[in-house]
């Protein structure tokens, strides 16, 4: 691949691994669950998972990676293979984090004390979908209920579309320091043909307000 400077005339080569390339040319398992999609099975019932997380207690136990799962978005993608909610209902959000606090509360006491959060991850769906107030709402409970280092990577999928200064401050506040941006393509037939019109200017107005607010890494 090259790619050219018409400004001075040079040339740059782009050199690209055949043997990686031939590797990865094939279809892999879906990303968006962890496990992924063929692990999970009903044969795997709440009692198994109680019993996992008892097990991870034994010494040494490992610290802790936390994800939450927000479904909700404004509008489908087209191209979205994500477990995903289309909703305007506001109240749903709210019925849904009352149930993850419900759950957390559950989970926290499944786990020893002392263990301590290095990782926690939102992801959707939209977790920017959520309103600042349902953010910081959320994410207090989750502090309350758990000790993070102070250096835990934090990170939680944006989506520019609907985001404001003050959904950047209420991400700031509570502590989350990485981000991801759904980029598909910057082409706005491309953007029409999938339904998810997101401007360039837009997705670097979304860019400079994490990185104004510290953000240590954020990837598109
Ligand atoms: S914003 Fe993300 S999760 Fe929601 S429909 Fe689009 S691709 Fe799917």
């Amino acid at each position: 691949m090259n790619n050219s400077n018409n400004n001075n005339h040079t040339t740059e080569t782009l050199r690209v691994d055949l043997e990686m390339l031939q590797r990865y040319d094939q279809p892999g398992p879906r990303y968006t669950s962890y496990p992924t999609a063929p692990h999970f099975t009903t044969q795997f019932t709440a009692e198994d998972f109680e019993l996992e997380l008892e097990n991870s207690n034994s010494e040494p136990a490992a610290d802790l990676s936390l994800y939450f799962h927000l479904p909700f978005c404004d509008t489908l993608c087209y191209f979205c293979g994500c477990t995903m909610i289309i909703t305007r209902n506001r109240h749903r959000i709210d019925e849904y984090i009352d149930y993850l606090i419900k759950e957390i509360k559950l989970f926290r006491q499944k786990i020893k004390p002392g263990r301590k959060v290095a990782q926690l991850h939102w992801g959707g769906g939209t977790p920017t979908y959520l309103d600042p107030d349902q953010i910081r709402r959320l994410f207090g409970a989750i502090r309350e209920h758990f000790d993070f280092y102070p250096d835990a990577e934090i990170a939680v999928e944006i989506d520019p579309r609907g985001l404001t200064e003050e959904h950047l401050d209420a991400l700031q506040e509570v502590g989350f320091n990485r981000a991801s941006m759904g980029v598909q393509d910057f082409d706005p037939r491309v953007q029409e043909a999938v339904n998810r019109m997101q401007s360039e200017l837009l997705t670097r107005w979304a860019f400079d307000g994490l990185r104004a607010r510290n953000f240590e890494s954020i990837n598109l």
